[in-house]
């Protein structure tokens, strides 16, 4: 499932390509062509993201919401066949430009909404570690919670965003023991997820992988730091996907166990704080 950094990419890139733009809006697939046609000939002014949320504004206080669900993806290409662009697929949702065109594939929810409506998505979500500077509200569900911070770092009224990659290795990197309860959850040890969160997360949206191991997040720091291209090796994680191996820090076996849902990654000896 696309984790928040991949809806800011996308949201970053469809601002970048039309904004300020009249576009054209269809819905090749048929299934949104009434919500199509609210939107089609408007100006498109803003696209924004909250967690896993896209919101793209055209004139007109109309709002085109989207979530990718498990497997949506939202593509932009120059348009490469002007006058006669191919669809491939089954695209739900077209925008497009005499120069460009952005493709919606298999979304979970792909609607027009009203700004009033936009407002109680974000009512919903938790702080965004990529839109808000302030976690706060998220530490205020946490420590009154008594579910482990594994479950609720994928909850997405907590905090928004986060998935199970991001979860399982920002606990593993200041090894902190997966099955703490909120409520025990130490002040310094959510301020340390959240702001390791805030320093990953952009990572991600400029590089469009989840960096999370420390000689790639140097590397990549580095290189946006000078403006360079970043060439990363082949995908790293501490622990994410790495079931039975050894752990890279104290040899011991990376173990695996369903929480939330979703499969969490954790060296049992070396994450033991609280
Ligand atoms: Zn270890």
């Amino acid at each position: 499932m696309p984790e928040g950094h991949t809806l800011h990419r996308i949201a970053r890139d469809l601002h970048g390509t039309f904004a300020g733009e009249v576009v054209e809006v269809s819905s090749p697939q048929g299934r949104f062509a009434s919500g199509a046609a609210l939107l089609t000939d408007h100006e498109l002014i803003e696209a924004r993201a909250h967690g896993k949320h896209l919101f793209v504004e055209f004139a007109g206080e109309r709002v085109l919401h989207v979530h990718l669900g498990l497997i949506g993806t939202f593509t932009i290409d120059a348009a490469a066949y002007v006058g006669e662009r191919p669809v491939i697929g089954q695209v739900r949702c077209r925008i497009a430009t005499e120069a460009h065109v952005a493709d919606l594939r298999g979304p979970m929810t792909c609607a027009v909404i009203t700004p009033e409506q936009e407002d109680a998505v974000h009512a919903k979500l938790g702080p965004d570690p990529l839109r808000d500077s302030d976690g706060g509200p998220a530490w205020e569900r946490i420590r009154r919670s008594r579910k482990s911070i594994a479950a609720l770092l994928m909850e997405q009224d907590v905090l928004a965003g986060v998935g199970n990659v991001y979860r399982c290795e920002v606990l593993f990197r200041h090894r902190i023991n997966p099955a703490t309860p909120g409520e025990r959850l130490k002040r310094a040890s959510w301020d340390l997820i959240w702001t390791d969160l805030r320093r990953l997360l952009p990572l991600g949206v400029a590089t469009s992988r989840i960096v999370t191991v420390d000689e790639q997040v140097e590397q990549v720091e580095s290189a946006l730091a000078k403006g360079e291209d970043v060439h990363l090796d082949e995908r790293t994680s501490f622990v994410y996907k790495r079931t039975g191996e050894a752990c890279v820090v104290c040899g011991s076996t990376v173990r695996a166990k369903d929480v939330a849902g979703r499969t969490l990654y954790w060296c049992g000896n070396c994450q033991r704080r609280s």
